[in-house]
């Protein structure tokens, strides 16, 4: 299989699909072009994830998933400028943050429900974890992380805020699927987790609960904070302060971009 086939039908959908924009913003184009990237199924990074200090021993690798798999494909869905800029207020996530957080995981998820159709219409096996029925999140630890998987298909690495720094930036969601069709591995161009952070502190700074510090993210602060704002914004919630109105918002910053 030819990624660029994968990549088309990707670009056909982001095109196309009505979830990418939100009639009541006045049309509001929730994310730019996918990026794509690829891991092979045995790489030996997704038994590190394992480890407890990176994901855990509950985290399941692609083969335990879908036994006949042979390559993960992964995506980072770039927030629109409309969506960034607008979140680069200090204090309360923005509205367009907030439906770009929860319309757009709409979009993620009917992307990678699509991709798993389209795979199987090709005559390969897929699967999507993260709406598979074995899907769980324990301790605020999940079964299949993004954000991992993502660094191991060679789509950036992570952030002192504990995104993901892609080409196109942080401020963005991930989704991925397993196939069992053979492409080829995007190459991993870095040689540190955290390579593309600077460490600038910015991110710090605009955390509104304190959650960062110049030794990373405490996850229980951030998530209380989440809390609170789905009790003030319901349904929605959200608040990516850390990704937006920062250096690594949308491209790998400093010397490396
Ligand atoms: S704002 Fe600076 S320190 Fe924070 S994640 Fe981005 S590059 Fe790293
Ligand atoms: S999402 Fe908001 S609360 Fe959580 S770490 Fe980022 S800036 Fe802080």
């Amino acid at each position: 299989m030819d990624l660029k086939n994968v990549e088309q039908a990707v670009e056909e959908f982001w095109r196309n699909n009505s979830l990418n924009t939100v009639e009541e913003l006045d049309n509001l184009q929730i994310f730019s072009r996918p990026l794509i990237g690829v891991a092979g199924a045995q790489d030996e990074l997704f038994e590190c994830l394992k480890d407890e200090d990176a994901v855990g021993t509950e985290h399941m690798s692609p083969n335990q998933w879908l036994a006949s798999s042979k390559s993960v494909i992964t995506y980072f869905l770039p927030f629109t400028a409309e969506v960034r800029e607008a979140n680069r207020c200090m204090g309360l996530p923005a509205r367009e943050w907030l439906f770009g957080r929860i319309e757009g995981e709409l979009f993620n998820k009917a992307l990678c429900r699509f991709l798993v159709r389209w795979f199987k219409e090709e005559g390969y096996e897929a699967l999507a974890p993260a709406v598979d029925e074995r899907f769980k999140i324990v301790n605020r630890r999940s079964n299949w992380s993004e954000r991992h998987v993502a660094y191991v298909a060679g789509l950036g690495t992570f952030s002192l805020s504990c995104s993901i720094i892609t080409k196109c930036g942080s401020a963005g969601r991930l989704g991925s699927i397993i196939v069992s069709a053979p492409i080829e591995p995007t190459p991993r161009d870095y040689m540190t987790k955290d390579e593309n952070c600077i460490k600038c502190g910015a991110c710090i700074v605009r955390c509104p609960p304190l959650a960062i510090s110049e030794s990373g993210k405490d996850h229980a602060v951030c998530s209380e904070y989440l809390d609170r704002v789905l009790a003030r914004f319901h349904p929605r919630y959200g608040c990516g302060k850390c990704q937006s109105g920062v250096p690594c918002e949308d491209r790998i910053p400093g010397a490396r971009k």
